[in-house]
């Protein structure tokens, strides 16, 4: 229709991560309005939003009325101000007291910097860790290493440590100083009879190798995803943090974990560092934080690097970095309204009991003739498609398996997302049993026709 939203969305809105072209010819898929995991087209169709947004909208898509009163009351009261040079709203500080003490259930953290998007909270990390290196006098230690398939934003900074090569490609990225390691995933990577502790090893060898490659003295950190998301919902395989983490110790090479998707109980734990024991030295996180209803990200350090910063910048006068909606008063009482919600509901029981509804659901596409690998923990997870379950060999990528079931899977009404040939699921935390259970059922509705389609 020449009106509808869809063809609006095509003449005005340029998207993300889209073929501009596939836009414009097939309209947009624009949504009206939202209720629990479900989201509504212009024409009132139904969709079960089982990526929650993107990895996301913990609370779902409907009204929250106490999140609405909490915005309007910080409006009411200062709907803004900034954090330079010693100021701060109220509610900033609030909501850094309490993620201090949230994050140190993972490791000790002494302060929080405020941002406004994952890829931000990254870049804010990178160039924490520089400065950091500069104060204790090792203005060489800067090289950072990140993981292939490992997904961190896509600013410069936080783009170069994406280990993905759409993200590089035509931006001249990665930066110098940049690199990465394996991708710890044992079914793709491991070898004929290697078990998956042996895989581990092989990783942190292949660690310590590019460490010496480089010069142990001059790396300074390794950014890595408890669980990687964007890289397809890769867990990473047993024994793995505990060897990877004794490298960095050896090389004093700071640890900094991305919780933008696991942190806040998506992996069943408050952070997914719990979860696969990661002791990190910064924490990165954004999405959950606001159950995305308001845009906000945060940095969260240790004391040790706390103490670089507070050092240096006593010489230099200042830390010179700020954004001007850092720790943004109207964002900040959302999220601290939502941190409320999630304790006073006790979404982290509701995660752990639904959490095995979901990873059964998962495994009851093990036998399935195309799917090659499930893998998943607490409310994330992936089914890998394969041409040859026997040999893991994959689709050829011009057949486009994996993104045509996601759109048989729309036409199901559920939303899902497809990377490469895995199948992503990540819903919202609040997802009831039924909902779960559903969700599946629409998405095996879709895997039966994409294994007719490819029949044909
Ligand atoms: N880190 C991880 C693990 C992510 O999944 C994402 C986004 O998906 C980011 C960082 C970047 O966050 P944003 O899109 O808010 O910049």
């Amino acid at each position: 229709k020449p009106n509808s939203f869809a063809a609006r969305d095509a003449a005005y809105h340029l998207h993300g991560y889209t073929n501009a072209l596939k836009t414009e010819k097939e309209g947009g898929f624009v949504v009206v309005r939202g209720d629990g995991p479900f989201v509504y087209d212009e024409n009132d169709k139904e969709y079960l939003d089982g990526l929650s947004g993107l990895w996301c909208a913990a609370l779902g898509f409907g009204k929250e009325q106490r999140i609405i009163d909490a915005a309007v009351r910080q409006m009411e009261n200062l709907p803004y101000y900034h954090t330079f040079s010693q100021k701060a709203p109220a509610v900033t500080v609030e909501l850094a007291e309490r993620l201090v003490e949230l994050a140190s259930l993972a490791a000790p953290m002494s302060k929080a910097y405020f941002c406004n998007s994952g890829s931000e909270a990254n870049d804010t990390a990178i160039k924490m860790i520089w400065y950091f290196n500069n104060a204790l006098g090792r203005p060489e230690k800067k090289k950072i290493i990140a993981r292939v398939k490992g997904y961190h934003g896509v600013t410069v900074g936080s783009g170069s440590l994406t280990g993905l090569p759409l993200v590089h490609k035509d931006f001249d990225l990665p930066i110098k100083n940049v690199f990465h390691t394996d991708c710890p995933h044992y079914y793709r990577f491991g070898k004929a009879g290697e078990s998956e502790e042996d895989f581990a090893t092989r990783m942190a060898e292949s660690l310590e190798a590019l460490i010496q490659r480089e010069g142990p003295d001059t790396i300074a950190a390794m950014f890595a995803e408890p669980v990687m998301g964007a890289g397809g919902v890769l867990t990473p395989p047993k024994t793995y943090w505990e060897k990877i983490q004794k490298v960095l110790k050896k090389h004093d090479i700071l640890l900094v974990a991305d919780e933008v998707i696991c942190g806040f109980m998506r992996t069943g734990n408050q952070w997914g560092s719990q979860t696969f024991g990661m002791k990190p030295d910064i924490m990165t996180m954004a999405k959950q934080l606001s159950a995305a209803q308001m845009p906000i990200a945060a940095v969260l350090i240790s004391q040790r690097v706390y103490e670089g910063l507070r050092d240096h910048s006593g010489k230099l006068g200042s830390w010179a970095h700020g954004i001007t909606y850092s720790g943004h008063p109207v964002a900040a009482a959302v999220a601290l309204e939502t941190q409320k919600i999630y304790a006073e509901r006790k979404i982290l029981d509701h995660v752990r009991a639904i959490s095995p509804v979901f990873l059964a659901e998962l495994k009851s596409f093990a036998d399935h003739p195309l799917v090659g690998e499930v893998r998943g923990v607490g409310l994330i997870g992936a089914l890998e498609l394969v041409k040859d379950k026997k040999t893991h060999e994959s689709f050829d990528a011009s057949l486009g398996v994996g993104p045509n079931l996601i759109r048989i899977a729309h036409d199901h009404g559920v939303i899902l997302r497809p990377v490469a040939d895995s199948i992503c699921f990540c819903p919202p935390l609040i997802c009831t049993e039924g909902q779960i259970r559903e969700m599946f059922k629409r998405f095996r509705a879709a895997l039966a026709e994409t294994q007719e389609w490819l029949k044909s």
